[in-house]
């Protein structure tokens, strides 16, 4: 059998009406650009659902796996299109059962019919088809409650479409509808995920790491960009910051009560963030934080971190279990790469006891002793910037005309 098209279902994104055609664009891009490597299909988008025409099915299981994870698709069927003529309909039918035959099931038949014009009502093409399948299908049997799988049969100006399987898309809406956050990537499980809740609800991500060799390896900042990469899956390309952080670092930790470094190196990460967020036209700033995950992320210590920047500060795990935030992880690709061993800078600096509930003025008190901007500067002049995606990872300056040329369709990106 041979599936004729996938119909792609926007969800979420028919909420907003105003700017739908502007989404809709941005959806087929974006799922043209993770067709890349895929041939023998065109795209169709219309005001309410996509049509994703298959010349061949070589690459039908790539296309199935890749639309699940691209923002805005709320779910997905491969159909089979037949003519606006039942006897055709039976016929794709048929085909379509091809792959119940190996056993005895209970199926049901659901007509819709958007296509008023056609001469059959849809209890008279339940009936039709029911009858069809029933007289053909000594091993299918009719369970309008319970049925193992769904007959579905859409007729519709184009013809008549039909499909057993709605799969379920990530929802969202399309990467780089909204404006751009800033989020700060560390090797760890969370940050990626939060990068990734953000993508999907169309935010553009810019990533900021810190990294302090030589405490932290190359195998440390190669994770990095190996978790840049996945992230970058569904919109092709994404920009990664790296600022070199061991001499500040290190000062925080010779000046400031060992109970306080953690909430002043956060801090410290903050204030530089904020610098580069705005020269990148960045909105927010963006962090894997859950409540109560560590000692270090609860209210008191957010309150404390939040005081250098009046950016927003979005954490999009904020209330997420651990459990649930791992599973995401998992589909998203990142678990695996997030347990490599290579510790990052906080890892390795982490105080025997850090303070759970810091209070804000002595955290000021002791960030005053000392002037700091100095080291603030070279943190910021240190910042590579990188364009990394699923094939590379290029300095972004370097290859600044390269890049440009590599990426003229993500203009918005540079
Ligand atoms: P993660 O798994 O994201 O590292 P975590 O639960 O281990 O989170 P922390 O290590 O306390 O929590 O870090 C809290 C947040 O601070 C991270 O989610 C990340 O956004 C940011 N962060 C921590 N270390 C770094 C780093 N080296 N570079 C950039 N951001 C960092
Ligand atoms: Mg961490």
């Amino acid at each position: 059998m041979q599936y004729s098209h996938i119909i792609v279902r926007y969800g979420e994104l028919t909420l907003k009406s105003g700017n739908r055609n502007e989404f809709l664009k941005k959806l087929t891009k974006n799922i043209k650009l993770n067709f890349k490597e895929f041939k023998g299909y065109h795209i169709q988008t219309k005001r309410d659902r996509m049509y994703i025409h298959l010349d061949k099915n070589d690459y039908i299981d790539e296309i199935l796996t890749s639309l699940k994870r691209i923002p805005g698709i709320h779910t997905f069927s491969p159909v089979l299109r037949a003519g606006l003529d039942i006897e055709d309909a039976k016929k794709n039918i048929d085909l379509l059962l091809h792959t119940k035959l190996d056993g005895n099931y209970k199926f049901k038949i659901q007509t819709k019919r958007p296509n008023k014009n056609f001469p059959n009502n849809t209890n008279e093409l339940n009936n039709i088809f029911g009858s069809h399948v029933l007289v053909n299908y000594p091993n299918l049997k009719v369970d309008v409650k319970n049925p193992d799988f769904v007959i579905n049969v859409e007729v519709r100006s184009e013809g008549i479409f039909i499909f057993t399987d709605f799969i379920k898309g990530v929802g969202g809406f399309p990467v780089n509808t909204s404006s751009k956050a800033l989020l700060l990537l560390s090797g760890g499980i969370d940050s990626p995920v939060a990068a990734h809740m953000l993508q999907v609800k169309g935010v553009e991500v810019e990533m900021l790491h810190f990294q302090s060799p030589p405490f932290t390896s190359k195998e440390a900042l190669d994770k990095i960009f190996s978790l840049a990469q996945e992230l970058s899956k569904v919109i092709g390309t994404v920009k990664v910051h790296v600022v070199n952080f061991t001499k500040l670092q290190t000062e925080i930790v010779k000046r400031i009560p060992s109970n306080y470094t953690m909430t002043s190196t956060r801090r410290f990460m903050l204030k530089i963030a904020d610098k580069i967020a705005r020269k990148e036209d960045c909105l927010a700033l963006a962090t894997g934080e859950s409540l109560g995950q560590v000692a270090s992320q609860t209210l008191e210590s957010m309150n404390c971190i939040n005081e250098v920047t009046n950016m927003p500060v979005l954490r999009p795990l904020l209330t997420m279990d651990k459990v649930d935030i791992i599973k995401i992880a998992e589909e998203i690709g990142t678990y695996e790469i997030s347990n490599l061993p290579f510790e990052d800078c906080c890892t390795i600096f982490t105080p025997k006891a850090p303070k759970t509930r810091p209070k804000l003025k002595k955290i000021i008190g002791y960030e005053a002793r000392d002037d700091y901007s100095e080291l603030i500067e070279e943190c910021i002049a240190s910042a590579q910037t990188y364009l990394v995606n699923t094939k590379a990872v290029n300095l972004f300056e370097e290859n600044r005309e390269k890049n440009l040329q590599d990426n003229e369709d993500f203009s918005g990106l540079l």
